[in-house]
């Protein structure tokens, strides 16, 4: 099979490499969709925190299973999103049922190798198929993870005004997410072209809130100055939830902090959400339609990928992996 390595910064392999056999405790997958996010365009670039080169990247999947044993629950041909978190079940974090930050954490194509390979062996606990998604629809699953969890954590009823700062990919999640409960969502953007993006989701995108105070506000621009300036937008008990995040400290005065007795929280990859979020979408309440803006073969990923960070209104690109690539 072919299978897209990238060997250091800035440079893709690509191996021919004898696709596994199924594993007496995995379930053996065909990889048919990779969606690229933020993290591989950083590992790319160099820029990833904890990175060790040679990877295989791919941690947002659309896998068919190929084979897998009765307990599994599953069958060949089933169509399944991946949670791609290989966590410890032991630790405090896993065992309080938030394995999203597993204190062993390790993600498929970022910690171990990910699914610009064909042919893979995935636990069956991490799979959750869908017979209505389309491939396209189960690869952006876990993308859409990251807001939906960021969204959970605010605990929103619906009637709090809500900010999201960054109409990138996790701004674009959340949003989806904040809207579902109802609540007016604003959105801060500079870039006029996400801001337009992300008004066809019905949200009300801006460049500028004035002196605008907002009861929940997440961070999704991983911008350390936006970060701090977040902290202005607060009103009386806000809570301000970081979904991206940065190498380094972030600083804000505690005065305005403690007068309004704000609650700050991060937010980290996501928890028991998958199998709602294939519901969303097969219901029809989670659109996926404006998502992908740029895609390529896996064939096309070691000369492609390069120009992807400059690409005029990239929120998703999607690999595809195609029959050749199997053999
Ligand atoms: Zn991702
Ligand atoms: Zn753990």
């Amino acid at each position: 099979m072919r299978v897209v390595v990238l060997e250091e910064p800035g440079r893709f392999g690509i191996v021919s490499r004898d696709a596994p056999i199924e594993s007496q405790v995995d379930v053996l997958v065909r990889v048919h969709r990779v969606g690229v996010c933020g993290t591989d365009l950083h590992a790319y670039a160099g820029r990833q925190p904890f990175f060790d080169y040679p990877r295989v990247l791919g941690h947002e999947l659309a896998v068919e299973v190929l084979q897998a044993s009765r307990e599994s629950g599953l069958s060949p041909g089933n169509m399944c999103a991946v949670e791609p978190y290989l966590t410890c079940a032991k630790c405090s974090a896993c065992l309080a049922d938030r394995n999203n930050c597993c204190e062993q954490m390790q993600v498929l194509g970022v910690h171990v190798d990910g699914g610009m390979a064909p042919i893979m062996n995935i636990p069956a606990n991490l799979l959750h198929q869908s017979s209505k998604l389309s491939l396209d629809q189960l690869a952006l699953v876990e993308t859409l993870g990251i807001g939906a969890h960021a969204v959970a954590r605010a605990d929103l009823h619906g009637d709090e005004r809500v900010l999201v700062v960054g109409a990138g990919p996790i701004g674009l999640a959340v949003t989806q997410f904040a809207m579902l409960t109802g609540t007016e969502v604003h959105v801060l953007e500079i870039s006029e072209a996400r801001r337009e993006f992300v008004s066809r989701f019905g949200a009300d995108a801006r460049d500028d809130i004035g002196g605008s105070k907002y009861d929940v506000v997440f961070d999704a621009t991983g911008n350390q100055n936006a970060m701090q300036k977040s902290f202005g937008f607060l009103e009386q008990g806000a809570k301000l939830i970081f979904a991206g995040f940065i190498q380094g400290e972030i600083t804000f005065d505690d005065t305005e902090f403690h007068r309004r007795e704000v609650t700050l929280m991060s937010s980290r990859n996501s928890t028991n959400q998958f199998p709602r979020i294939i519901e969303l979408i097969e219901s029809g309440r989670v659109d996926t339609s404006p998502w992908i803006t740029h895609r390529m073969t896996l064939a096309e990923v070691a000369e492609d990928f390069a120009s992807l960070p400059q690409s005029a209104g990239l929120i998703k690109a999607m690999v595809t992996v195609e029959d050749s690539d199997v053999y």
